[in-house]
């Protein structure tokens, strides 16, 4: 704790990697909050999911029953607006319409005119201090305070706005400061400069795809073929000089089902110049460029205005002329060094505009000089620390997990692959491995999850497995989120079942297995990335970027070894609980220290020991 205090006084970036157990969210709270009191600066508290901001909370409950402290959890206007939610459409407008559109709400209110949000009028009635009393005496979880502001008939997203100026620690999503229109007004909201606020980052091993993932986006002819009812009543409207909406929806859905055709059969997607779009569309309409742009501008412009209408009707506000209007805005915005252009088989066919290097990410690091970023599973931390772009004169450290070595054993397989290239040279390899599952599953009677490089294997190799293991079995495959949650909701009920998923699914991250509810992880193929442009990409540029060979290694290996440790780590928890994981992947030799596995050629009989000796002491 004194290490990070140290390095968020003299205004450096603290790097590290702390794993299960070492304490390292009440750590990095109390060392921030400790240096914010004395500088009178605020705590940013970034996390990737709502359930992970409730754990902040949970920790500053802890904190305040020592020492007095304001904690306020974020959330976004679509998640807690109560005028969607009461008209069952949250999440049906994207951030900048439903912004107008409240916009709008909170004008009628302050003028008094008809049509404005009466839980804005509420929350302006209150004008003693009764919520900031409410948030310091509870610091309330993110549902809590939204069900607390319903109750009041409270708009929950402009209370956390008043809130949040008069808050020690603002607890919110990365989403809220990775792009920098969302930033600004985030900044103003809390009302405070990157400049002074003191950051933590945590599980910023997903800093970086969050980053990306924010940046990019897609046009798709399902989405264009779903958006026709509406077209179809617009369809004589110019968006540009002599250019109507069906001119253009039409012309667009020509140019990406011509482009699929030229796809090689044996590729999934072909890369496209930077203007090919704003090429064809000119082509095709007969105009230049400069117009080909003012016709993205009128059509965002139309979409905004059909959004409007809906909500003004009652009906559903998703406009698909407003979602096609913002993609064209954005294809052409953006720059070919960052961003990968491609058409695509997905999704019935589509544009893709996926970014590989999220400078917004880059320009928040290096605006901000006081930042935590903190993970269990950090290492190797200069790539870590390269690929965000951390700014120089950062500090890192690693702090070993405090549990007993001895309590957790990993072996590899050194005669099985199941890697794509392995499993088309050697036909009788997916059999072996198969065998080795099934063996595994049959051998203990403990909770298992086996966690497969991809769905597409775990389906191929269902049918060989199912039959053979003799156990509660749970398939991650076209289930529901309800199925889901009930499925895992039994597999941790009963000992001795196996879940099988996807690495990287919805297992992967979030869901936490104390105890006996998970004491063997398998993991079938090392979850390199499936091959992409953008991978390739990427590559080449950290290659070019970085030498030595780290194109690869920072592009497909560390985010592999990542997430094969974050399976690991899912097994201990706490100081009695013991675990076994298993990889069925020969490559992992070469990252066997980065792992801390071994090679066992009878991996089956080693854990049936394992667990025997367990069983001794417990
Ligand atoms: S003030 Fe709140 S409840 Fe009213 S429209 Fe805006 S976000 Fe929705």
């Amino acid at each position: 704790m004194s290490e990070a205090k140290e390095a968020l006084a003299s205004k450096k970036h603290f790097v590290v990697e702390s794993g299960t157990g070492t304490g390292k969210t009440i750590c990095a709270l109390v060392a921030a909050l400790e240096l914010a009191k004395g500088s009178g600066r605020k705590v940013i508290y970034l996390t990737r999911t709502v359930s992970q901001s409730d754990q902040v909370m949970v920790e500053l409950q802890a904190i305040s029953e020592i020492k007095r402290v304001v904690g306020i959890p974020m959330s976004g206007r679509a998640k807690s607006c109560l005028f969607m939610k009461g008209a069952g459409r949250d999440d049906a407008l994207p951030p900048h319409a439903l912004s107008r559109f409240c916009e709008e709400k909170k004008k009628r209110t302050r003028s008094g005119q008809v049509g404005g949000c009466g839980h804005y009028a509420n929350l302006s009635a209150i004008k003693d201090g009764s919520l900031l009393t409410y948030v310091a005496r509870e610091l309330p979880l993110v549902q809590e305070f939204d069900d607390h502001c319903a109750d009041m008939g409270i708009c929950p997203y402009e209370a956390r706005k008043l809130l949040a100026k008069d808050a020690d620690v603002v607890v919110a999503p990365y989403i809220h400061v990775l792009s920098d229109e969302l930033r600004e007004h985030f900044m103003e909201t809390i009302g405070s400069n990157l400049g002074e606020v003191i950051m933590i980052i945590d599980e910023a091993h997903n800093l970086v795809d969050s980053a990306r993932d924010a940046e990019s986006f897609r046009l798709t002819l399902t989405e264009l073929h779903a958006g026709m009812p509406e077209f179809k009543m617009r369809s004589g409207m110019e968006v540009g000089k002599g250019t109507t909406l069906k001119d253009l929806v039409d012309t667009v859905k020509e140019i990406i089902t011509d482009k699929i055709k030229e796809i090689p059969e044996d590729q999934d997607e072909v890369e496209l110049g930077r203007m090919f779009l704003e090429g064809e569309l000119a082509t095709r309409l007969g105009l230049d460029i400069g117009s080909v742009k003012a016709i993205a501008t009128n059509t965002f412009e139309l979409g905004q205005a059909i959004a409007e209408e809906k909500i003004a009707a009652g009906s559903d506000p998703r406009s698909m002329t407003l979602h096609l209007g913002e993609f064209l805005r954005r294809w052409s915005s953006v720059d070919g060094t960052s961003f990968v252009k491609t058409a695509s088989r997905e999704e019935g066919g589509s544009l893709r505009a996926v970014n590989v290097v999220p400078e917004q990410l880059e320009g928040l690091l290096s605006s901000c000089p006081s930042v935590l970023h903190m993970s269990g599973t950090l290492r190797p931390l200069e790539q870590y620390v390269d690929v965000a772009g951390v700014p120089s004169g950062y500090v890192t450290r690693c702090y070993p997990s405090p549990y007993p070595p001895e309590n957790k054993m990993v072996l590899y397989t050194p005669d099985l692959n199941p890697g794509f290239d392995a499993m088309a040279r050697d036909p009788s390899m997916k059999c072996k491995v198969e065998e080795a599952v099934t063996a595994l599953c049959n051998a203990v009677d403990v909770s298992t999850i086996v966690f497969f490089r991809s769905y597409d294997l775990m389906r191929r190799m269902r049918p060989q497995i199912e039959p053979s293991v003799h156990k509660g079995m749970f398939w991650d495959t076209g289930l529901s989120a309800d199925h889901f949650n009930r499925a895992i909701y039994k597999f941790k009920q009963k000992r001795g079942g196996i879940f099988f998923t996807a690495m990287g699914g919805r297992v992967s991250e979030g869901l936490d297995f104390p105890g006996r509810q998970l004491e063997m992880v398998v993991i079938v193929g090392l979850p390199y990335s499936p091959p992409s442009l953008a991978l390739r990409k990427l590559e080449m540029l950290y290659e070019t970027r970085y030498g030595n060979g780290k194109g690869k290694r920072y592009a497909q290996e560390v985010p592999a070894i990542r997430k094969v440790n974050q399976a690991v780590g899912r097994l201990i928890r706490t100081e009695s609980d013991r675990g076994a994981a298993i990889i069925l992947d020969s490559r992992t030799s070469k990252y066997a220290a980065e792992l801390d596995a071994r090679p066992s050629a009878a991996p089956a009989v080693e854990v049936q020991r394992f667990f025997s000796r367990g069983d001794q002491h417990s």
